[in-house]
């Protein structure tokens, strides 16, 4: 069964691929020939993740998945959270904004330091009567903001972000470890599991 990932990241189609190619024809929206994406209007993962998605399906009349994902600091009230990509302008280079997080958590104390990634998928699947069946899958990786940026695997904020049980940033950890414990790979595997209970 083909499955359009609503994605232009090169990065997420190999992801997803690994963990849900042996099962479905997971197609990218270039290859799906769809143009353009959905604005991101929502408040939460899900409604961004879902808003991706059902533009995709919409269409296409095929069975699409989108993802939305962000780093939420306990300290910030959550922020920058669904504004992640867009936290000091879109075009502001990862090194500015990850300097600004640590001069803005600069005299917290390491119990306050609380972060996590966030991720939510999710599966638009289209119905006879034109409507769309939505599942929705979450995964977090919990951690803490560092003092200093380090590392330089990953990506976006992955520097910044402490894994206390590693004693290692995200940015200085292996993509394979990265897999294991993302919220990201929690996320697709959760769907995965979704997709092959409700496909069987
Ligand atoms: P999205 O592509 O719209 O889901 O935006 C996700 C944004 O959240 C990215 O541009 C990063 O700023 C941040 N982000 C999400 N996942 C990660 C991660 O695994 N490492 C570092 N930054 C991440």
């Amino acid at each position: 069964m083909k499955i359009i990932f609503a994605t232009k990241n090169q990065g997420k189609l190999k992801e997803i691929k690994a963990v849900l190619g042996e099962y479905f024809d997971i197609v990218s929206m270039t290859e799906a020939g769809v143009k353009g994406e959905a604005e991101e209007t929502g408040k939460t993962f899900e409604e961004n993740s879902r808003l991706k998605a059902l533009y995709v399906t919409e269409l296409t009349g095929c069975c699409v998945l989108a993802d939305d994902s962000g780093l939420e600091i306990d300290f910030l009230g959550g922020k920058p959270g669904v504004e992640s990509a867009r936290f000091m302008g879109h075009d502001t280079s990862y090194d500015v904004k990850n300097s600004t997080i640590l001069e803005m958590m600069k005299d917290v104390p390491e119990d306050e330091r609380g972060a996590r990634f966030v991720c939510c998928i999710t599966a638009a699947i289209p119905k006879a009567d034109g409507e769309a069946e939505i599942l929705q899958a979450r995964g977090t990786m919990e951690g803490r903001i560092a003092h200093k940026i380090s590392g330089k695997n990953g990506f976006g904020y992955d520097p910044v972000f402490f894994l206390p049980e590693y004693g290692l940033t995200s940015a200085e950890i292996t993509p394979e470890e990265k897999n294991k414990i993302s919220h990201r790979g929690k996320a697709l595997r959760a769907m995965r599991d979704m997709l092959l209970e409700r496909f069987k």
